[in-house]
């Protein structure tokens, strides 16, 4: 589908995300014609801009992005950008927004169709949903919102808001963005998975020991210190792009590739989510600080915080589900700010079978997703001029080449916003179990707060606390990457 009429708004347009990710990815977009004549986006925010400054902010945002940059085409782009001064806070600007609209949909015979992208701090998202709604912005076409994470704070309040959106938008039409859908290797997992035998047939759990993943990041939290501490690492990545991850890993087979059959073998999974009981938090999970050093902040001293806070900022767990191909198999996960190195990664860890030799290394499968792209699986062979039994590592992994071509999450997301394409979004089902099972451990740690205790203390740029080590089921288990 080519050069497909619409009107976009974004809401934060003057934001990080829009200069970063939006305005880059959409240009690739109008390149490759999936957007050229017939679209109009219009950009809001509160400060002052003219049309024309955002348009030199467009430009400077695709230069920053791109290495090499047709001229022509990105002067002709940029013209179909304009921005419009908006508080999402006055009602009385979205009738400006509305008939700008109008005005743009005319001249560009966009054909009444509207994109809504709330590119802004998740508290005005329930404020725009709600004045999307009574000021009527709706058109006659095909109308869609993009909604950024977090959706909600806890379950009550992401069914808030689901209620504001789904008061204009029909489920099919809201588009719950995890970027990490959009990542290369994130959406290689189900053809790893189904068109292999050699893992397909292994993915079970008589074969899979446990499952480990690992989202670590090497910065800390910088100057979004007031955000974070609201949030913490559990609500901030373990809600949405590690939920994401291990959805994929452990659906069944959907029938086919449509997104309602990936959506219903998902919801599938998620029906048989286990809820861990308080005593079962207490054991498998672990919520860390990061200290400072010589030349680092703590977390407690960071700008924003609380000096007494219990936020953490870093989290390790472990997930199981009742139903699916690895049924009752553990699922650890961990993710933290200044951890050793930016990586994230998933570890399958297969069960060790007997064999004539004695011992042998474990069968591991391992997709890195960040920031290289690979998957490695560790084989036994034979060690050349002695006895025993040696390590190797089968690679899958990309050339330079090829590297160049993937496309960042965010213009396959939007593509597919523009395609009507719901496969890699969250569907509001998903969304409400993950709450169930983030609200869960919230509740035990803030009881552990009144109980005096406090997050586990760790180093920065080590892999988090010590005691995130002792979360396992069995003494024989432990993590794979160090
Ligand atoms: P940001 O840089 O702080 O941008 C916020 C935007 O909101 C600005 O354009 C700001 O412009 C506008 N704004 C603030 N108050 C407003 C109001 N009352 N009315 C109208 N506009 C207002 O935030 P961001 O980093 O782009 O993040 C936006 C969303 O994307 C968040 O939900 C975040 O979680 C998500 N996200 C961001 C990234 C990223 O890389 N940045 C990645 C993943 C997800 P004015 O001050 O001019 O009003």
């Amino acid at each position: 589908m080519k050069n497909i009429p619409v009107v976009m708004i974004i809401f934060g347009g003057s934001g990080d995300l829009a200069h970063r990710k939006l305005y880059p990815a959409l240009f690739n977009l109008y390149e490759q014609g999936l957007i050229r004549d017939n679209f109009a986006v219009i950009a809001t925010a509160r400060r002052p801009w003219t049309h024309e400054y955002l348009r030199g902010q467009i430009a400077d945002a695709v230069h920053e992005t791109h290495t090499e940059v047709n001229e022509n085409d990105l002067a002709d782009f940029t013209q179909h950008f304009y921005y419009q001064s908006h508080d999402v806070t006055n009602v009385g600007h979205y009738e400006t927004l509305k008939e700008l609209a109008q005005e743009l949909d005319d001249r560009y015979s966009a054909q009444g169709n509207r994109i809504f992208y709330l590119a802004m701090a998740p508290r005005f998202f329930g404020t725009i949903a709600t004045h999307l709604n009574d000021q009527h912005l709706t058109s006659s076409g095909f109308n869609r919102i993009v909604v950024e994470k977090p959706f909600g704070h806890e379950l009550a309040s992401a069914e808030k808001l689901n209620q504001q959106i789904t008061a204009s938008f029909a489920e099919d039409d809201i588009f719950r963005i995890d970027h990490y859908l959009g990542k290369e290797m994130v959406q290689n997992i189900l053809p790893m998975r189904f068109t292999n035998p050699l893992i397909k047939n292994v993915w079970n759990n008589s074969e899979i020991k446990n499952i480990q993943v690992t989202l670590a990041e090497r910065l800390g939290v910088e100057a979004r210190g007031g955000y974070y501490d609201t949030s913490g690492a559990l609500r901030d990545m373990v809600q949405n792009h590690i939920f994401q991850i291990v959805t994929l890993l452990a659906m069944p087979e959907p029938k086919d590739l449509n997104a309602s059959s990936i959506h219903e073998a998902k919801q599938e999974l998620l029906a048989g989510l286990i809820i861990p009981s308080e005593a079962e938090i207490a054991q498998h999970f672990v919520r860390g600080q990061y200290l400072g050093s010589d030349t680092t902040f703590g977390y407690l001293q960071e700008a924003n915080v609380a000096e007494d806070s219990a936020t953490e900022t870093f989290v390790a767990g472990e997930m199981k589900f009742k139903n699916g191909p690895i049924a009752n198999v553990p699922i650890y996960f961990r993710t933290g700010k200044e951890l050793k190195e930016k990586k994230t990664r998933i570890d399958i860890v297969l069960k060790h079978r007997s064999n004539p030799y004695g011992q042998a290394h474990s069968n591991n499968i391992t997709l890195i997703v960040d920031p290289n792209m690979e998957i490695y699986i560790t084989i036994n062979g034979k060690k050349i001029s002695q006895t025993g039994i040696r390590r190797e590592n089968l690679d899958y992994n990309f050339s330079k080449d090829e590297l160049a071509e993937v496309p960042d999450g965010y213009e396959r997301l939007l593509h597919d916003v523009f395609v009507n394409d719901s496969t890699n979004f969250t569907h509001w089902s998903e969304l409400q179990a993950y709450w169930k099972f983030i609200d869960a451990i919230e509740s035990a740690w803030q009881k552990a707060d009144q109980a005096g205790q406090k997050p586990a203390q760790y180093l920065p740029y080590r892999m988090g606390p010590k005691e995130a080590d002792q979360i396992f089921e069995r003494p024989t288990e432990h993590w794979i990457y160090e």
